[in-house]
């Protein structure tokens, strides 16, 4: 769940040198609601995010791509997750499901179940294709 100190500093050292950061509220933006701001020519929402608790964990990121999640999975458990996600485009099965749950508490250490709830298991994906995306890139 939480990321390397070395990385932590880093992102630290970013944000405090971000135009966005609040010094006040050591946030990034409006504290907790987030708010909206144009960088690179285009529109970003801020996330509102405690940077001191943002940056500790494993796999967050900057909204404006400053800095990103450690992708430190390996390519085995890459395949094996981009290979359940390639199932679950539409549908997904009891076994599945349990699946995307373990998945969920081994990657981001969280206590994720099974759950019949359609935008909890959606969360979930959404959740896993993340740690396929930071892992391309
Ligand atoms: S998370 Fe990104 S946008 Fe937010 S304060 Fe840090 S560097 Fe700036």
């Amino acid at each position: 769940m939480f990321a390397a100190n070395k990385t932590q500093d880093e992102r630290i050292t970013t944000c405090r040198k971000c135009k966005f950061y609040k010094k006040k509220s050591k946030t990034c933006g409006t504290p907790i609601v987030g708010n909206k701001v144009t960088y690179r020519k285009k529109e970003h929402k801020l996330c509102g995010c405690f940077v001191d608790i943002k940056s500790r964990l494993r796999f967050a990121q900057c909204p404006l791509g400053k800095w990103s999640g450690e992708n430190n999975i390996t390519e085995l458990e890459y395949k094996e997750l981009k290979k359940l996600l390639s199932y679950t485009v539409s549908e997904v099965t009891r076994e599945q499901n349990r699946e995307i749950a373990i998945l969920h508490r081994k990657y981001l250490y969280s206590n994720a179940k099974p759950s019949s709830c359609r935008s909890c298991v959606v969360k979930n994906i959404n959740d896993l294709h993340k740690i396929i995306e930071q892992y391309e890139q």
